[in-house]
């Protein structure tokens, strides 16, 4: 295989001639492939079925403390929901506010708190001032981007590295501007780069200065116990680091197990300082007299304690792992050395990010789609849907089967590789 960056123009003529018959057959075959949502397979969903049917006695009615879970109560969780997710998240039960089916909607309200009514009783609603600002590391998660256009919040683009955001560019923009309240994170596995962030990041994030004195870290450790290997990362606890820098109210952590039970039947989790609870818990019993306490039962008495937690993890890796080494070792065999792209091979998490040559992004997704193929939007991954460099595509692998998948992998290298020569060609005519 040849870095295509040293064909001439006929060269790679010739070779687009070659690529677009291959497409044209793939085009024939009427394919319906996705790999657009991290979804969890049937397979994965399959492993938690037992959870259905297992409320059998009177017995498993009544929480620990006796609380009848069929009855309304318990605006913050069972006290048991709060001990397993305190010790999924290392932080004290106390600090743990149990929510619904989704922890995207607990980072919808807590922005939308934030903005109706300040981060606590003192601090001025966001909505009242000017202007109100996120940081948003990109590539990221398309929904912490929708939930900011939806309460108009101003989101700047920083860089992603390989150990977490730009620090530089992070502290000296949260130092200047009192008009940035907050910072999107994905700390562990991120989607879509499964990156990790490392302890000096960690560090740094809640050391640093901000002119805003009720800025917020969003720490979505969504995939925290999603590893996919026998190493998995290691992630900093970030309350604590907080708490010895004296920002113990700065971070606001989130959860859910959807992609370890059901997801969109999961439960999802926050935890943040007690002083922090202390005002959501008032607002929030305006808005609901509690969670779903069947549902905490149900997945407490399914995994009972963290051991048998990790081993149901194991097996979510079982199934999806081979998915992620087919499409990590065909981006190797068909895109590998010619030059035109790179990815990340990640530890965990659920996504495969792929960057291509610098204006490829959208038409490699167009063309994919025409072939049968859907891929997240080009854009997705970047605040207002705008990549700068159109070059990045999230890669979902877990739903597709892995005879699907295998097709679905081998026309994204195909169109990466179709889009790649016509953009050389086209620097090629303009050299000329
Ligand atoms: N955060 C991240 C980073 C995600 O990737 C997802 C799901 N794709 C979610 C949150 C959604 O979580 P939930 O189902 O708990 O709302």
């Amino acid at each position: 295989m040849t870095d295509l960056n040293g064909l001439n123009a006929n060269q790679l003529k010739e070779l687009l001639d070659d690529l677009q018959q291959k497409y044209s057959t793939y085009q024939s075959q009427n394919l319906n492939l996705n790999m657009a949502r991290g979804k969890p397979s049937p397979e994965q969903l399959d492993l938690s079925n037992k959870m259905f049917d297992i409320l059998t006695s009177e017995d498993d009615l009544k929480a620990e403390d006796g609380t009848d879970i069929r009855n309304y109560g318990g605006l913050d969780g069972l006290p048991e929901a709060k001990q397993f997710f305190a010790d999924i998240l290392e932080v004290s039960p106390n600090e743990v506010l149990i929510g619904g089916n989704s922890s995207l909607n607990m980072m919808h309200d807590t922005v939308m708190r934030a903005m109706f009514h300040g981060v606590n009783a003192e601090s001025e609603p966001w909505s009242k001032l000017p202007k109100v600002k996120f940081l948003c590391p990109s590539p990221g998660y398309d929904r912490h981007f929708s939930v900011c256009e939806v309460f108009n919040i101003e989101m700047i683009v920083v860089d992603m590295k390989n150990n977490g955001p730009d620090m530089d560019m992070v502290e000296k923009l949260v130092s200047e501007d009192e008009s940035i309240k907050g910072i999107w994170c994905v700390p562990k596995y991120s989607n879509p780069d499964g990156i990790t962030y490392s302890d000096e990041v960690v560090d740094r994030l809640a050391k640093m200065n901000t002119k805003a004195d009720d800025f917020r870290i969003f720490w979505d450790d969504a995939y925290t116990v999603h590893h996919l290997t026998e190493n998995p990362d290691v992630l900093k606890n970030i309350m604590v680091e907080c708490k010895k820098a004296g920002n113990e109210n700065r971070v606001y952590m989130f959860s859910s197990t959807s992609k370890i039970t059901f997801a969109g039947s999961g439960i999802g989790v926050m935890a943040t300082s007690e002083n922090n609870l202390k005002h959501i818990k008032k607002l929030l019993s305006f808005q609901t007299i509690g969670p779903d306490k069947i549902n905490q039962i149900r997945h407490l008495k399914f995994f009972k304690n963290h051991e048998n937690l990790k081993k149901h993890m194991k097996k979510h890796a079982d199934i999806i792992r081979p998915k992620f080494d087919l499409v990590l070792s065909k981006l190797d065999s068909e895109l590998g050395s010619k030059n035109i792209a790179e990815w990340h091979n990640p530890n965990g998490g659920y996504f495969i990010s792929l960057n291509t040559l610098d204006g490829c992004a959208k038409k490699v997704v167009t063309m994919a789609k025409e072939a049968g193929v859907t891929l997240t939007g080009a854009g997705a991954t970047f605040p207002y849907g705008k990549d700068p460099r159109d070059r990045n595509i999230r890669i979902a692998p877990t739903f597709p089967s892995l005879s699907e998948l295998e097709k679905a992998v081998d026309i994204l290298c195909l169109c990466v590789q179709i889009a790649s020569v016509e953009k050389l060609l086209e620097a090629n005519t303009v050299e000329q």
